[in-house]
């Protein structure tokens, strides 16, 4: 334990966000990084509790209060040692995960959990920056091929695990860049796409080989083939197909998916471009109170939209911990992302009936459920951002031998995330494509999974990798 009575001396200090103002003038990150001094204080308020709920929320299972210590006491790479055993891309957690494990914090019971995420963040940090190991390397090479088809987050720490222990890994990403929803979904202000750049790259020189632009199954790559060119194939294909709103309307041009709109936007910023779904001088509507809503969000502000209204079917969260969610869940409460600190109205409870316009969409009619009462609002661009229902499967050729679950996610044998297709060449699947919409902390924990349970079929007996994470059930 860092210091006996930090959680006593010093209060939960987060980062420092950068200025509305300035930061609705570019697309840079939103938080800015802490002084060493400030980030030790923080650490030094963990407990070191004799059952650290923290690991238990953790799908990964961290060790945290083993590198809240480190930090305290300034061993930043014995912390990193520590952070990158368990996880092999803090870097991304660290700036993008919800922190079930600062749900579980004891602390939080009483006061502000640990800055358990921004801890994170700061050793991945410290990591690169001062050229500390952040990823397992071998020179062993064991001969065995492995396909991974997605370059998401769950594919890409398959990847990541199957490389450290010697097995020749290549990844299939039918996009034109690799990186799933951290390259095309989530925007650049949470996270800049030079650190997933940075990451690939450390992939590229330990041995992973990358193929863009091959859809699996709609190109001369089939699915049937990568069996027979590799000793097994994992689909970490994500769960992307769109939820739709169902009402009159809805084909008219302006109403798009929040995944269109995210991937044009995140396009034109790398390539320095107006978005095709520009945002500017209009009136947007967004369909969903959720994280993907507040990304539009956040991007709708910075493209200069004339107004902006997040519409949510469900009520107003509570401010505080409902009694039937207690202490260590992560429980549904009222939150705010940095894109609402910017501006736009936000209301609960309101249901959508119908999108009015002649070829585009010019208004839309809403219904307060509790009032009954409808109004109409100006809505030049809608952004429908209400989950996603399944993996996109029309591509696999072999979709019809895949079983599905009744949450149209992909079935797979347990721990051992081995699909149910048979013939020669076993096919495993992890992350969103099983899980269904999730967290990229889950993808990681997913992917280390299928990754070890590969390595067990391929390796027998001598099989090296982490035994699949237990399914922690804390929180999600
Ligand atoms: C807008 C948005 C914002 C989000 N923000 C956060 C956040 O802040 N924090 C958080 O924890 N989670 C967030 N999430 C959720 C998180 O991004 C996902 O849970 C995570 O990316 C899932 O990882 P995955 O690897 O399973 O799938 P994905 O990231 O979806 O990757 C799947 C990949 O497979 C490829 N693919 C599919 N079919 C084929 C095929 N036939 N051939 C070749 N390639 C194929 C796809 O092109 C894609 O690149 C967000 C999700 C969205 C939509
Ligand atoms: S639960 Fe919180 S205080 Fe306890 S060990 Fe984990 S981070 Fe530290």
């Amino acid at each position: 334990m860092g210091k006996v009575t930090g959680f006593l001396d010093y209060p939960r200090k987060g980062p420092p966000h950068r200025p509305v103002p300035v930061r609705l003038r570019d697309w840079r990150e939103v938080y800015e990084p802490q002084s060493d001094d400030a980030v030790q204080v923080q650490g030094a308020r963990c407990m070191d509790c004799g059952i650290p709920f923290c690991m238990q929320g953790c799908p990964l299972g961290n060790r945290i209060p083993t590198f809240n210590d480190h930090v305290y006491r300034s061993h930043w790479a014995l912390a990193a040692e520590q952070l990158f055993d368990t996880n092999n891309f803090p870097e991304f957690t660290g700036r993008l995960c919800p922190a079930p494990c600062e749900s579980a914090c004891v602390l939080g019971i009483s006061d502000g959990p640990v800055t358990i995420e921004r801890i994170e963040y700061e050793v991945a940090e410290h990591a690169f920056a001062n050229g500390f190991d952040v990823a397992h390397s071998t020179d062993v090479r064991t001969g065995k091929r492995v396909a991974v088809v997605g370059s998401g987050p769950a594919g890409l720490a398959a990847a990541a695990q199957l490389v450290s222990v010697g097995h020749d890994v290549h990844v299939f990403e039918r996009s034109d860049a690799i990186g799933g929803l951290l390259r095309y979904g989530i925007p650049e202000f949470k996270l800049e796409k030079a650190v997933l750049d940075r990451r690939l790259d450390v992939m590229a020189a330990s041995g992973v080989t990358f193929h863009t632009n091959v859809t699996v199954g709609a190109s001369a790559t089939s699915l049937g083939s990568l069996r027979q060119e590799f000793d097994a194939v994992l689909l970490a294909i994500g769960s992307t197909r769109p939820r739709l709103i169902p009402v009159a309307g809805a084909q008219l041009a302006g109403v798009y998916p929040a995944m269109t709109y995210l991937e044009a936007a995140n396009r034109a910023v790398r390539d320095g471009v107006t978005s095709p779904i520009d945002a500017k001088d209009r009136h947007v509507i967004i369909l969903g109170g959720g994280d993907t809503g507040a990304d539009c969000l956040g991007t709708v502000h910075r493209q200069g939209a004339a107004s902006v209204v997040q519409i949510e079917i469900l009520d107003r969260p509570p401010n505080e911990r409902p009694s039937d969610q207690p202490w260590p869940t992560m429980a549904r409460i009222f939150k705010s992302s940095p894109a609402h600190e910017e501006g736009g109205e936000r209301q609960f409870s309101t249901e959508t009936l119908e999108f009015l316009g002649v070829e585009a969409v010019t208004d839309i009619t809403v219904r307060d459920a509790s009032s009954g009462d409808s109004h109409t609002m100006p809505a030049h661009l809608v952004l429908i951002a209400a989950g996603f229902v399944g993996p996109e499967l029309d591509d696999l050729e072999l979709a019809s031998e895949l079983f599905v679950t009744p949450r149209a996610t992909l079935s797979v044998d347990g721990d051992w995330r081995l699909t149910q297709l048979e013939g020669p060449g076993p096919v495993f699947a992890c992350g969103d494509a099983v899980r269904g919409q999730s967290l990229i902390v889950w993808a990681i924990a997913e992917g280390r999974s299928a990754a070890a349970a590969i390595d067990a079929v391929l390796m027998d007996t001598s099989s090296v990798l982490p035994a699949p994470v237990a399914p922690y059930s804390l929180s999600w």
